[in-house]
């Protein structure tokens, strides 16, 4: 995500197990939206199969892993955090260090002026909180309470909660990046004026819970390969019968 990132490459895990997740969706949508948002997934499963990830890294680690994820793409996120811990073997090393010298460890990842002053507030939130550097608390708390928990870090976000959740905790959260924001626009599964944080709520009532680590990491996918940002490859769409920008576009009927 993009956030959270597709291409790792790292040791892989499946999806988590249904009886992990709970439910965490706020508004209400119409039946026809689910049954769209079914038929979705299934597609995307046809054209991606069921993706995997990363191992699931320490909740503390994918917190600065995702904040160092903006903007750049996974390869640099990587050194950056490699470099990270080179430099700075502990969590609390990071803290306390000069800000000029956690910015120059993860320069490589971009924005570092603005990343290494997140990343050191994140870690004096959670020792001022917690009196040590440790997130695993958490996992024992409902999902909308960690939510709330880790987006009160200044500049923590809606979209850096879901991920810490979804691929950390192994908790129901949809984190919506930009792919997935423009993908499930053109197609109609949200309104269009829904802003990201919107689309997180509208995807977690759309898609049933087990399915949100597929259809997140799919939606990606298909949003980087097919359905890009300036010219989507709709020739090449297994989603026109079911998209609304494609049907705008076309009007007649699918043979
Ligand atoms: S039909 Fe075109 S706009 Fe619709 S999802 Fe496919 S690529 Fe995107």
């Amino acid at each position: 995500m993009a956030g959270t990132e597709l291409n790792d490459t790292r040791a892989v895990v499946p999806a988590p197990t249904p009886a992990s997740v709970r439910q965490l969706a706020k508004v209400t949508v119409e039946p026809s939206k689910k049954k769209l948002a079914r038929q979705v997934h299934r597609r995307l499963l046809k054209a991606y199969g069921e993706p995997t990830w990363r191992n699931p890294l320490p909740p503390v680690d994918e917190l600065v892993s995702t904040i160092l994820s903006q903007n750049t793409n996974d390869i640099n996120r990587d050194r950056a955090f490699d470099n990270l811990r080179e430099r700075f073997p502990t969590w609390e090393e990071v803290r306390d260090a000069p800000a000029e010298e956690v910015i120059d460890a993860i320069r490589i990842a971009g924005i570092s002026n603005q990343k290494g002053p997140r990343i050191q507030a994140a870690l004096w939130t959670i020792t001022e909180e917690r009196g040590q550097i440790e997130l695993e608390f958490l996992r024992g708390m409902p999902p909308d309470e960690v939510h709330d928990w880790l987006i009160q870090m200044k500049g923590v976000g809606p979209k850096t909660a879901a991920i810490v959740m979804q691929f950390s905790l192994d908790m129901p959260a949809f984190p919506v990046d930009t792919h997935i924001h423009r993908v499930s626009g053109r197609i109609g599964l949200r309104p269009e004026k829904a802003g990201r944080e919107k689309t997180h709520e509208i995807l977690a009532e759309l898609f049933t819970p087990e399915t949100y680590y597929a259809v997140h990491l799919n939606l990606i996918q298909h949003g980087r390969q097919v359905c890009k940002a300036l010219r989507p490859l709709c020739a090449q769409c297994s989603l026109t019968d079911l998209c609304a920008y494609y049907q705008q576009l076309d009007p007649r009927p699918i043979s």
